[in-house]
């Protein structure tokens, strides 16, 4: 069957940034399993695995409106150190659950200059072009079950009960 809403979709993939780094891959022998049509995949990879099927493999750029978002430079606020107290060993690249005015949000530790801390609430890869290779390993009809909860289940799906 061709991928769908509601498709439960197993793919093996490698993200790779302008530059050609890996950023993030599926491992072997795990492949990466999601409910198409959900929200769980960024959407711009989403919208190019729609129609494709098994044994289709493709490449994908993702431009960072269609990822993780554009950079928000209004994310990015220092805090006294004495606001992150209970957190040991505050380093740049930590991340971090701050409370903020709408409500918690993960952040990353970017800069400590003295006593103030760089807070940037965007996600990592916000900002950034995406390049994935994908390989569809199999594509079946999400269960009922699964529809209700909005992921996926069983032996590809992540362990949630
Ligand atoms: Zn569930």
């Amino acid at each position: 069957m061709s991928i769908g809403t509601d498709s439960v979709v197993t793919i093996h993939y490698t993200l790779k940034d302008d530059a050609g780094a890996v950023l993030d891959h599926s491992e072997p022998g795990e492949p990466l399993a999601y409910l198409h049509g959900h929200g769980n995949l960024i959407p711009g990879l989403e919208k190019e695995l729609t129609g494709k099927d098994t044994g289709d493999a493709l490449t994908v750029t993702v431009a960072p409106a269609d990822g993780y978002g554009e950079y928000d430079a209004a994310l990015v606020q220092s805090v006294p150190r004495r606001a992150l107290r209970g957190i040991k060993d505050i380093k740049a690249g930590m991340r971090l659950h701050a409370q903020t005015e709408e409500g918690p949000r993960a952040v990353t530790v970017t800069k400590i200059m003295g006593d103030m801390v760089t807070l940037d609430g965007n996600h990592p890869l916000a900002g950034k072009s995406l390049h994935f290779d994908v390989r569809i390993e199999g594509v079946r009809p999400a269960t009922e079950e699964e529809l209700a909860h909005g992921h996926v289940h069983g032996p590809d799906g992540h362990d949630h009960h």
